[in-house]
């Protein structure tokens, strides 16, 4: 049964994730997201999931990693547009730039 030191290490590259939330589950279960902050591994940037369960206990990791993209988290999308446009409101030079691409 794996602990969650052990089981919020990225399944790519063993390193620990960044707790990004916790989200009720079914059965009472608890869902843990994490996101592999490791500039080398493959999945910087990608978040996994931990699922724990109402008694406490981690269920062993699914055979094919639960990974999912981030930007069908809801809110994160969003997210990305808000940053994007104050960043765009901050920089005149990437506003114009983004202006002459039609974006
Ligand atoms: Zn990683």
């Amino acid at each position: 049964m794996p602990t969650m030191e052990k089981a919020k290490l990225c399944p790519r590259c063993g390193h620990p994730g960044t707790p990004t939330g916790i989200q009720p589950g079914e059965d009472r279960s608890k869902v843990h997201t994490f996101r592999c902050d490791n500039e080398r591994c493959q999945w910087n940037g990608t978040g996994f999931i931990v699922q724990v369960l109402s008694d406490g206990t981690i269920p062993e990791r699914q055979p094919g990693p639960k990974q999912f993209d981030l930007m069908q988290v809801p809110g994160v999308a969003q997210m990305g547009r808000d940053i994007l446009r104050r960043t765009v409101a901050e920089d005149p030079e990437l506003a114009a730039f983004l202006e002459d691409k039609g974006l």
